[in-house]
Protein backbone atom coordinates (compact mmCIF):
# COMPACT_ATOMS: atom_id res chain seq x y z
CA UNK A 1 0.00 0.00 0.00
CA UNK A 2 2.80 2.36 -1.17
CA UNK A 3 -0.13 5.35 -2.37
CA UNK A 4 -2.49 4.83 0.69
CA UNK A 5 -4.44 8.35 1.08
CA UNK A 6 -3.23 9.74 -2.33
CA UNK A 7 -4.54 11.11 -4.80
CA UNK A 8 -3.53 10.70 -8.59
CA UNK A 9 -4.58 12.16 -12.08
CA UNK A 10 -3.49 9.20 -15.09
CA UNK A 11 -4.03 10.73 -18.49
CA UNK A 12 -4.56 7.61 -21.49
CA UNK A 13 -5.48 5.74 -18.25
CA UNK A 14 -8.19 3.45 -20.31
CA UNK A 15 -5.72 1.52 -22.27
CA UNK A 16 -2.13 0.14 -22.23
CA UNK A 17 1.01 1.59 -20.22
CA UNK A 18 -1.67 3.92 -18.73
CA UNK A 19 -4.43 1.46 -18.11
CA UNK A 20 -1.67 -0.92 -15.96
CA UNK A 21 -0.74 2.24 -13.92
CA UNK A 22 -4.28 2.88 -13.11
CA UNK A 23 -4.49 -0.45 -11.88
CA UNK A 24 -1.21 -0.19 -10.21
CA UNK A 25 -1.99 2.91 -8.29
CA UNK A 26 -5.05 1.35 -7.54
CA UNK A 27 -4.08 -1.44 -5.84
CA UNK A 28 -1.71 0.79 -3.54
CA UNK A 29 -4.95 2.45 -2.31
CA UNK A 30 -4.23 5.75 -4.40
CA UNK A 31 -7.71 7.63 -5.32
CA UNK A 32 -7.47 8.32 -9.03
CA UNK A 33 -8.81 10.77 -11.79
CA UNK A 34 -8.65 8.53 -14.49
CA UNK A 35 -8.48 10.55 -18.06
CA UNK A 36 -9.46 9.32 -21.28
CA UNK A 37 -10.93 10.77 -24.10
CA UNK A 38 -14.02 8.78 -24.10
CA UNK A 39 -15.69 6.33 -22.12
CA UNK A 40 -16.93 3.26 -23.50
CA UNK A 41 -19.49 1.34 -20.81
CA UNK A 42 -16.24 -1.79 -20.46
CA UNK A 43 -14.22 1.37 -19.58
CA UNK A 44 -16.83 2.29 -17.01
CA UNK A 45 -16.96 -1.06 -16.26
CA UNK A 46 -13.29 -1.75 -15.17
CA UNK A 47 -13.65 1.49 -13.72
CA UNK A 48 -16.04 0.25 -11.42
CA UNK A 49 -14.93 -2.50 -10.38
CA UNK A 50 -11.50 -1.51 -9.30
CA UNK A 51 -12.89 0.80 -7.36
CA UNK A 52 -15.18 -2.09 -5.09
CA UNK A 53 -11.84 -4.30 -5.07
CA UNK A 54 -9.82 -1.72 -3.66
CA UNK A 55 -11.98 0.89 -1.85
CA UNK A 56 -10.78 3.88 -3.69
CA UNK A 57 -12.80 6.63 -5.23
CA UNK A 58 -12.38 6.43 -9.08
CA UNK A 59 -14.01 9.10 -11.33
CA UNK A 60 -13.54 9.19 -15.62
CA UNK A 61 -12.81 12.22 -16.79
CA UNK A 62 -13.18 13.35 -20.12
CA UNK A 63 -9.87 14.72 -21.69
CA UNK A 64 -8.70 15.00 -25.67
CA UNK A 65 -5.29 16.25 -25.46
CA UNK A 66 -5.58 17.53 -29.16
CA UNK A 67 -8.21 19.80 -27.95
CA UNK A 68 -6.84 23.02 -25.61
CA UNK A 69 -10.40 23.62 -24.39
CA UNK A 70 -10.79 20.33 -23.06
CA UNK A 71 -7.30 20.25 -22.18
CA UNK A 72 -8.39 23.53 -19.87
CA UNK A 73 -11.72 21.92 -18.54
CA UNK A 74 -10.25 18.68 -17.23
CA UNK A 75 -7.72 20.01 -15.17
CA UNK A 76 -10.59 22.84 -13.96
CA UNK A 77 -12.70 19.97 -13.23
CA UNK A 78 -10.01 17.63 -11.41
CA UNK A 79 -8.72 20.56 -9.13
CA UNK A 80 -12.51 21.69 -8.45
CA UNK A 81 -13.44 18.53 -6.84
CA UNK A 82 -10.10 17.23 -5.38
CA UNK A 83 -9.08 18.09 -1.78
CA UNK A 84 -5.28 17.28 -2.76
CA UNK A 85 -3.50 16.38 -5.89
CA UNK A 86 -0.09 14.23 -5.26
CA UNK A 87 0.68 12.51 -8.11
CA UNK A 88 0.24 13.47 -11.80
CA UNK A 89 1.08 10.87 -14.51
CA UNK A 90 1.41 12.49 -17.67
CA UNK A 91 1.16 8.95 -20.08
CA UNK A 92 -1.04 9.61 -23.14
CA UNK A 93 0.56 10.13 -26.19
CA UNK A 94 0.99 9.37 -29.53
CA UNK A 95 3.05 7.20 -32.22
CA UNK A 96 4.49 8.66 -35.36
CA UNK A 97 6.82 6.96 -37.91
CA UNK A 98 8.67 7.73 -41.27
CA UNK A 99 11.72 8.78 -42.56
CA UNK A 100 12.77 12.60 -42.72
CA UNK A 101 12.33 13.42 -46.25
CA UNK A 102 8.58 11.32 -46.05
CA UNK A 103 7.41 13.81 -42.98
CA UNK A 104 4.92 16.63 -43.75
CA UNK A 105 5.23 19.37 -41.40
CA UNK A 106 2.07 19.28 -40.65
CA UNK A 107 2.52 15.87 -38.99
CA UNK A 108 5.81 16.83 -37.42
CA UNK A 109 3.12 19.35 -35.58
CA UNK A 110 0.18 17.02 -34.62
CA UNK A 111 3.06 15.08 -32.52
CA UNK A 112 4.50 18.36 -31.27
CA UNK A 113 0.83 19.45 -30.13
CA UNK A 114 0.05 16.20 -28.00
CA UNK A 115 3.14 14.58 -27.03
CA UNK A 116 4.89 18.24 -25.61
CA UNK A 117 2.69 21.41 -25.95
CA UNK A 118 -0.62 19.36 -24.67
CA UNK A 119 1.01 17.98 -21.49
CA UNK A 120 2.33 21.23 -20.44
CA UNK A 121 -1.00 23.28 -20.98
CA UNK A 122 -2.55 19.76 -18.46
CA UNK A 123 0.51 20.22 -15.69
CA UNK A 124 0.31 23.53 -15.96
CA UNK A 125 -3.54 23.49 -14.75
CA UNK A 126 -2.66 20.37 -12.62
CA UNK A 127 0.61 22.18 -10.86
CA UNK A 128 -1.29 24.82 -9.50
CA UNK A 129 -3.21 22.83 -6.96
CA UNK A 130 0.28 21.48 -6.19
CA UNK A 131 2.22 24.54 -5.90
CA UNK A 132 -0.28 25.68 -3.56
CA UNK A 133 -0.36 22.74 -1.60
CA UNK A 134 3.33 22.68 -1.36
CA UNK A 135 3.53 19.13 -2.60
CA UNK A 136 3.53 16.47 -5.64
CA UNK A 137 5.18 13.76 -7.72
CA UNK A 138 5.05 14.73 -11.65
CA UNK A 139 5.35 11.54 -13.64
CA UNK A 140 5.99 11.73 -17.12
CA UNK A 141 6.08 9.14 -20.05
CA UNK A 142 8.89 10.12 -22.33
CA UNK A 143 10.86 7.14 -24.48
CA UNK A 144 13.98 6.00 -25.62
CA UNK A 145 12.89 6.52 -29.04
CA UNK A 146 13.93 10.44 -27.37
CA UNK A 147 17.76 9.11 -26.93
CA UNK A 148 18.27 6.31 -29.62
CA UNK A 149 17.73 7.97 -32.96
CA UNK A 150 16.87 4.84 -35.29
CA UNK A 151 15.97 5.96 -38.78
CA UNK A 152 11.93 6.69 -38.89
CA UNK A 153 11.92 8.39 -35.33
CA UNK A 154 12.63 12.40 -36.06
CA UNK A 155 9.36 13.37 -35.43
CA UNK A 156 8.13 10.96 -32.13
CA UNK A 157 11.77 10.99 -30.60
CA UNK A 158 12.27 14.51 -31.21
CA UNK A 159 9.03 15.21 -29.36
CA UNK A 160 9.88 13.01 -26.29
CA UNK A 161 12.86 14.34 -26.07
CA UNK A 162 11.25 17.67 -26.02
CA UNK A 163 9.36 16.32 -22.98
CA UNK A 164 12.16 14.69 -21.69
CA UNK A 165 13.80 18.14 -21.44
CA UNK A 166 11.06 19.77 -19.97
CA UNK A 167 10.98 17.29 -17.49
CA UNK A 168 13.88 18.29 -16.03
CA UNK A 169 13.10 22.25 -16.32
CA UNK A 170 10.09 21.95 -14.53
CA UNK A 171 11.85 19.67 -11.70
CA UNK A 172 14.17 23.00 -11.21
CA UNK A 173 11.14 25.36 -11.14
CA UNK A 174 8.96 23.00 -9.22
CA UNK A 175 11.67 21.88 -6.50
CA UNK A 176 10.99 25.24 -4.72
CA UNK A 177 7.21 24.15 -4.15
CA UNK A 178 8.42 20.39 -3.16
CA UNK A 179 7.61 19.31 -6.33
CA UNK A 180 9.74 16.19 -7.78
CA UNK A 181 9.62 15.88 -11.55
CA UNK A 182 10.84 12.92 -13.49
CA UNK A 183 10.30 11.29 -16.68
CA UNK A 184 10.34 7.22 -17.48
CA UNK A 185 11.66 6.55 -20.64
CA UNK A 186 10.10 2.62 -21.80
CA UNK A 187 11.87 0.49 -24.36
CA UNK A 188 9.89 -0.97 -26.78
CA UNK A 189 6.44 -2.09 -24.36
CA UNK A 190 3.52 -4.43 -25.29
CA UNK A 191 0.58 -2.30 -25.83
CA UNK A 192 -1.41 -1.05 -28.88
CA UNK A 193 1.69 1.00 -29.76
CA UNK A 194 3.50 -1.64 -30.08
CA UNK A 195 1.12 -2.83 -32.96
CA UNK A 196 1.63 0.18 -34.75
CA UNK A 197 5.67 -0.04 -35.11
CA UNK A 198 7.39 -2.07 -37.94
CA UNK A 199 8.55 -5.54 -36.69
CA UNK A 200 12.35 -4.89 -37.95
CA UNK A 201 12.16 -1.61 -36.28
CA UNK A 202 10.93 -3.46 -32.94
CA UNK A 203 12.98 -6.26 -33.19
CA UNK A 204 16.27 -3.70 -34.04
CA UNK A 205 15.64 -1.97 -30.27
CA UNK A 206 14.89 -6.06 -28.72
CA UNK A 207 17.69 -7.08 -30.12
CA UNK A 208 20.05 -5.06 -28.93
CA UNK A 209 18.89 -4.62 -25.90
CA UNK A 210 20.53 -6.69 -22.85
CA UNK A 211 17.09 -8.27 -21.61
CA UNK A 212 16.06 -9.04 -24.87
CA UNK A 213 12.44 -9.26 -24.61
CA UNK A 214 9.38 -6.17 -24.70
CA UNK A 215 8.50 -4.58 -21.54
CA UNK A 216 5.13 -5.74 -20.35
CA UNK A 217 2.76 -2.61 -19.32
CA UNK A 218 3.46 -3.60 -15.58
CA UNK A 219 6.93 -3.41 -15.93
CA UNK A 220 7.02 0.42 -17.12
CA UNK A 221 3.66 0.30 -14.30
CA UNK A 222 6.15 -0.61 -11.07
CA UNK A 223 8.66 2.48 -12.02
CA UNK A 224 5.49 4.75 -12.11
CA UNK A 225 4.70 3.57 -8.82
CA UNK A 226 7.86 4.14 -7.13
CA UNK A 227 8.69 7.34 -8.75
CA UNK A 228 5.07 8.30 -7.24
CA UNK A 229 5.40 6.75 -4.00
CA UNK A 230 7.53 8.51 -0.67
CA UNK A 231 10.52 5.57 -1.79
CA UNK A 232 11.42 8.39 -4.13
CA UNK A 233 11.04 11.20 -1.86
CA UNK A 234 14.57 12.52 -3.03
CA UNK A 235 14.47 11.34 -6.82
CA UNK A 236 13.38 14.66 -9.31
CA UNK A 237 14.53 16.30 -12.58
CA UNK A 238 15.30 12.80 -13.84
CA UNK A 239 14.94 10.31 -17.13
CA UNK A 240 14.33 6.20 -16.12
CA UNK A 241 15.29 4.44 -19.04
CA UNK A 242 13.12 1.19 -18.17
CA UNK A 243 14.07 -0.36 -21.41
CA UNK A 244 15.89 -3.82 -20.88
CA UNK A 245 19.22 -2.34 -21.40
CA UNK A 246 19.07 -0.82 -24.85
CA UNK A 247 22.54 0.59 -25.98
P1 LIG B 1 -1.43 3.15 -26.43
O1 LIG B 1 -1.55 3.59 -27.83
O2 LIG B 1 -2.02 1.87 -25.99
O3 LIG B 1 -1.96 4.27 -25.44
C1 LIG B 1 -1.88 5.63 -25.72
C2 LIG B 1 -2.84 6.35 -24.80
O4 LIG B 1 -2.84 7.73 -25.14
C3 LIG B 1 -4.28 5.84 -24.97
O5 LIG B 1 -4.90 5.81 -23.72
C4 LIG B 1 -4.89 6.90 -25.87
O6 LIG B 1 -6.29 7.00 -25.72
C5 LIG B 1 -4.18 8.14 -25.34
N1 LIG B 1 -4.27 9.25 -26.28
C6 LIG B 1 -3.80 9.32 -27.56
N2 LIG B 1 -4.14 10.49 -28.13
C7 LIG B 1 -4.85 11.18 -27.18
C8 LIG B 1 -5.48 12.44 -27.16
N3 LIG B 1 -5.53 13.25 -28.22
N4 LIG B 1 -6.11 12.82 -26.03
C9 LIG B 1 -6.12 12.04 -24.94
N5 LIG B 1 -5.55 10.83 -24.90
C10 LIG B 1 -4.92 10.41 -26.01
O7 LIG B 1 0.14 3.12 -26.17
P2 LIG B 1 1.01 3.00 -24.84
O8 LIG B 1 2.19 2.21 -25.21
O9 LIG B 1 0.20 2.59 -23.67
O10 LIG B 1 1.49 4.52 -24.68
C11 LIG B 1 1.52 5.20 -23.44
C12 LIG B 1 2.69 6.15 -23.41
O11 LIG B 1 3.90 5.40 -23.47
C13 LIG B 1 2.75 7.09 -24.63
O12 LIG B 1 3.13 8.39 -24.20
C14 LIG B 1 3.84 6.49 -25.50
O13 LIG B 1 4.45 7.44 -26.32
C15 LIG B 1 4.77 5.93 -24.44
N6 LIG B 1 5.69 4.88 -24.93
C16 LIG B 1 5.22 3.71 -25.44
C17 LIG B 1 6.13 2.74 -25.89
C18 LIG B 1 5.69 1.41 -26.46
O14 LIG B 1 6.52 0.71 -27.05
N7 LIG B 1 4.43 1.02 -26.34
C19 LIG B 1 7.51 2.98 -25.80
C20 LIG B 1 7.94 4.19 -25.28
C21 LIG B 1 7.03 5.13 -24.82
Amino acid sequence: MLLKGKTAVITGANRGIGKAILETYAQHGCAIFACARSADADYLAHLAQLQQEHQVAIQAIPLDLADETSIKAASRAIIAQAASIDILVNNAGIASGGLFQMTTLAEMRKVFEINFFAQLLFTQGIARKMTKQKSGSIINISSTASLVPDPGTLTYGSSKAAFSRATQSLASELGAFNIRVNAIAPGVTRTDMYDQMTAAARDALINRSALKRPAEARDIANSALFLASDLASFITGQVIRVDGGIF
